[in-house]
């Protein structure tokens, strides 16, 4: 008989093997972090298989005696049945996965986890092409949402007892501030808290160009290596100034002609040459990068854009953000580290991606972001409790790593999904409580 999640299961559960929820739910793959033995339990299913590529860097990480791990990973390396009765399927390591649906089921995304499980219950009711635009309340309490069909335009008003707001980290803070609730932070007086505390996150990248060949094309999104030796206190930083650091990682993610066909940075840009280098060096080029802490800056922020709106006439987010000097340090830092581990490794050349000196949207952007409705013990600077309860309406959650108040040297999925499966009971009041 298949079983449906209770919150008296997942405590048995929790007792039983204490492995975090999520990643029984995700079935998640995955091996102990050396820094981090204490971890009682292995993950649900074993780590993804190694590459010659990932051993390169093993190999390289252990000469520099650092400590390297195979990177947690929600593809699964096996078949697996998580607590709810739902079975994912083992990776099949085809290269188009980062950026695309898994047509073998086997990665961990909510279409083959808690979507199944929620409609089993009977009580759950997906409404796709829903577009929120509004969360109607009366002052204290939620009381529903807006919601456009995109697809007919026709507005519905959704009446609700309990909202849950999971709409991701930008238009988390961009519904709140648009339906009037929380108090907007205001950068020149540093009052306020809806918007504030938006943090990125710093990534170095460094490519090493190698004499050997390499296969490439073959990959998952998170098949990879990493290392945690310069991430948080786990170094000394006398004489460094920045704090935190940020993990150390490779990855094989399967790489795409065209999008990723690094060449030396003296090679011409088109013609001949270009063609020859891009071909010689598509399974010879491998990045090592990192997930950089990002600290909160009192002139990084969100807010509604006076300008420009969007379709229904309602105001965009506006992002203001630029780089802090103590992301430089910490950015040259550990791009130093991540050149020394591709020498070490054996690369021919090793260029570094220099730091933009003022951050820009284009050519690309991290979608690791976190902040603009942060968790905190006190309502004067934080919006949310740490149920994730807004202080100013204790019938509405935000759930996101917008609750995150800095970034830290990791992917921000396993937090916000432990906070959000993790939660063993929620507050009736908005008194203040501890932040763990
Ligand atoms: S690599 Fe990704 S997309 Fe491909 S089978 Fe594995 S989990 Fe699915």
């Amino acid at each position: 008989m298949k079983h449906i999640w209770t919150i008296k299961r997942w405590k048995q559960n929790r007792r039983s093997l204490n492995t975090l929820p999520i990643e029984k739910m995700a079935g998640t793959s995955g091996e102990l972090n050396p820094l981090r033995p204490e971890r009682e339990n292995d993950y649900p299913t074993p780590p993804m298989k190694s590459t010659p590529m990932l051993d390169r860097f093993v190999s390289a990480g252990k000469n520099l005696g650092l400590h390297p791990f195979r990177l947690p990973s929600a593809n699964i390396s096996e078949t697996y049945e998580n607590p709810d009765g739902e079975t994912l399927y083992q990776c099949q390591y085809c290269g188009f996965c980062e950026k695309f649906g898994c047509e073998y089921g086997a990665k961990s995304t909510p279409n083959v986890t808690v979507i199944p499980t929620a409609k089993k219950t009977g009580n759950f009711d997906l409404r796709t092409r829903a577009n929120v635009t509004a969360i109607h309340h009366d002052g204290k309490r939620a009381i529903g949402v807006r919601y456009v069909d995109v697809q007919t335009g026709e507005e519905f008003d959704q009446p609700a007892d309990i909202v849950v707001l999971t709409s991701y980290t930008l238009n988390n803070t961009r519904l709140l501030l648009q339906s009037d609730i929380g108090r907007p932070y205001d950068p020149a007086t540093g009052s306020g808290v809806i918007g504030k505390n938006y943090c990125y996150h710093i990534t170095p990248v460094v490519t090493g160009f190698f004499k050997d060949k390499f296969n490439a094309a073959m990959g998952a999104g998170s098949l990879g290596s990493t290392l945690d030796d310069y991430n948080n206190d786990n170094f000394d930083h006398t004489n460094l100034n920045f704090i935190h650091g940020g993990s150390i990682t490779i990855k094989q993610l399967g790489k795409r002609p065209i999008n990723e066909n690094a060449a030396p940075r003296d090679t011409p840009t088109w013609g001949k040459e270009f063609k020859a280098e891009s071909i010689k060096y598509f399974n010879r080029s491998i990045p090592v990068t990192s997930q950089g802490t990002s600290l909160p800056h009192r002139n990084n922020y969100l807010s509604l854009d006076p300008t420009y709106k969007d379709s229904y006439g309602n105001p965009l987010i506006r992002l203001t953000y630029d780089f802090t000097e103590h992301d430089r340090t910490l950015h040259d830092f550990i791009t130093e580290k991540c050149g020394e581990i591709l020498e070490e490794m054996g690369a021919e050349t090793v260029e570094p991606r220099e730091l933009m000196e003022h951050f820009d949207i284009v050519p690309g952007h991290n979608d690791h972001i976190t902040g603009g409705v942060i968790i905190g013990a006190d309502p004067e600077t934080s919006a949310l409790n740490n149920y994730l309860q807004m202080w100013d309406m204790d019938n509405l959650f935000v759930i996101g790593a917008s609750a995150f108040p800095h970034n830290g040297g990791y992917n921000p999925t396993g937090t916000v999904g432990h906070w959000h499966i993790g939660q063993q009971k929620v507050s009736s009041s908005t008194e203040k409580k501890t932040v763990h």
